[in-house]
């Protein structure tokens, strides 16, 4: 696993890169904003905020929106604020110096778990309606026809394929889809949904308003979409063969909320 250290303070960053190297990480360094966002790609960025070239959450916000790399916030500064900031500008954890590297390197392997969790999750096909949405080729179909929609458009349906089917709050599809936390953006998102319903067709009605709340993927009967992996089968497992207990099958989609409000 390779992990792009950004600290513009050498000892504090040759210490925690020997204690990574150590426990078996590849580990590359950046001492500023510009090298941080020049570095190539890496499995998870552990970012100092306090930079000397840039503030450090416009830097995490750079790095989430290109790929969605992983991101834990480091930071001297421990008041509410600046970690609310600092999770809100995408990062997926945040530890405030001075922290044990015991303590690193268990968030360390949560954030990575997790996001390879989420990489697997992505490596599927869902089927609602005869639309199809594969999460991992970034590609919709109707009836087997391609579906053409703008990336926003194909962020704000892939956060509700990834919810399974449960209702998803307006201000987290804005902050994943956006990146803010800005509430006009809410207007946006109404906007967005009218126009992916519209070039959903038939199957528009899949996007489903949860009143005063946000918006949830099912069928007209409330039913979760079905997932299927997106992986094809291996060529000789039997048609009628049952699958194998230890199979990378996504858990099934958890069962439908008892009614929309
Ligand atoms: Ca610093």
């Amino acid at each position: 696993m390779r992990i792009l250290l950004v600290e513009d303070d050498n000892r504090v960053a040759d210490a925690l890169a020997g204690a990574l190297r150590r426990n078996g990480y590849e580990v590359r360094r950046a001492a500023n904003a510009v090298d941080a966002l020049a570095a190539p790609a890496v499995d998870l960025v552990l970012l100092d905020l306090g930079l000397p070239d840039r503030d450090g959450i416009e830097v995490c916000r750079e790095l989430r929106a290109r790929g969605g790399v992983p991101v834990i916030a480091v930071t001297a500064r421990g008041g509410e604020p600046d970690r609310v900031r600092g999770l809100r500008s995408g990062a997926d954890d945040y530890v405030v110096k001075p922290f044990g590297t015991a303590e690193l390197l268990a968030r360390i392997e949560a954030v990575l778990r997790r996001s390879m969790s989420q990489r697997a999750h992505e490596a599927r096909l869902v089927t609602v309606d005869g639309l199809q949405i594969d999460l991992g080729r970034r590609a919709v179909t109707l009836d087997g026809q391609p579906v053409p929609l703008t990336r926003k458009e194909f962020e704000v349906l892939a956060v509700l394929v990834r919810a399974d089917g449960a209702a998803v709050p307006r201000d987290r599809i804005v902050v994943e889809v956006w990146q803010t936390t800005y509430e006009g953006m809410s207007r946006t998102l109404d906007v967005h949904v009218a126009t992916l319903r519209g070039k959903l067709g038939r199957a528009g009605s899949v996007v489903r308003t949860v009143r005063g709340f946000g918006y949830r993927l099912a069928t007209a009967d409330g039913v979760a979409p079905a997932t299927v992996p997106a992986a094809p089968p291996a060529p000789d497992t039997a048609p009628d063969a049952a699958p194998a207990p230890n199979s990378d099958c996504p858990t099934p989609a958890s069962p439908p909320m008892a009614a929309d409000s």
